[in-house]
């Protein structure tokens, strides 16, 4: 059975950093006052951000070589920091409390470190914490690694019995051919049925490790098990609370169940 107050929220770093790989603290504020008023509305939150590696990126210049392992363990020791140091004192201002939870893919996999995981999820939302996840990428270097953010927010929405998963990128959903040419359209609705295969766009943003092929293999992955998913513009204003208020005015792909 899913929680349908509970809602899984998925930022991916290309919403939390503007075009020179700052931390947009404007638009991370405006994320953070659309999950308050979803909390003040009986949601329950879980916030998957990514946004590490490329905050760290911006915290240290480095005169030397660094390999792409180097660059990631360097970077995101350096930007989860201050991550969630700023959703600390954002949320902070509304008088929630928030929690960071740095996972592996390891800890998925069925077994006592699977359930304490749970656990320390759940015990958080019982007690009005919100729980900030990422991957945590200091020590998740090999092939062991989650895929990206999205598949990590695909699993916490599985493992918490979340009602919906939302994917925050810097693009409406899946059109059929490529969003910046006019003929392409935006796709609304998903059913089980539908094979969007050769609609799937393979670039990627700079930022994050994800992109809409991985968007959508999650989705799918995850509306089989009877989860709704959507797909929307995270740069988009108050797009969270546009997406409960009012879904058909609301520009997205659903995945439908
Ligand atoms: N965990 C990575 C970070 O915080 C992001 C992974 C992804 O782009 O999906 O930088």
């Amino acid at each position: 059975m899913q929680n349908t107050k509970r809602i899984v929220v998925k930022v991916g770093s290309n919403v939390l950093t503007t075009s020179t790989g700052k931390l947009d603290i404007t638009r991370m504020s405006a994320l953070v006052d659309q999950i308050a008023w979803l909390r003040n509305n009986g949601y329950e939150v879980i916030l998957v951000s990514s946004g590490a590696v490329a905050c760290g990126r911006k915290e240290l210049q480095v005169d030397h070589e660094l390999d792409s392992v180097e660059q990631r363990q360097l970077y995101s020791a350096i930007g989860q920091i201050k991550l969630i140091h700023q959703y600390y004192d954002l949320f902070r201002e509304y008088n929630i409390a928030i929690g960071q939870v740095l996972t592996m893919k390891e800890h998925f996999e069925e077994g006592e470190q699977y359930n304490n995981q749970r656990a320390c999820m759940e015990v958080m939302l019982q007690n009005g914490v919100l729980p900030v996840v990422n991957e945590n990428d200091t020590v998740c270097v090999t092939e062991l690694m989650f895929t990206d953010n999205d598949e990590l927010s695909g699993l916490v929405a599985r493992m918490l019995g979340a009602g919906t998963l939302v994917l925050l990128s810097n693009i409406d959903g899946i059109y059929t051919g490529d969003p910046k040419k006019p003929e392409s359209q935006l796709i609304r609705t998903v059913r089980p049925e539908d094979n969007l295969d050769r609609y799937i766009q393979t670039s990627k943003s700079s930022a994050g490790r994800g992109g809409m092929e991985s968007k959508y293999h999650t989705a799918r992955t995850v509306a089989q098990s009877g989860i709704r998913v959507i797909i929307a513009n995270g740069e988009r204003d108050n797009i969270l609370v546009d997406l409960i208020r009012d879904p058909e005015n609301t520009v997205h792909t659903e995945f439908i169940v």
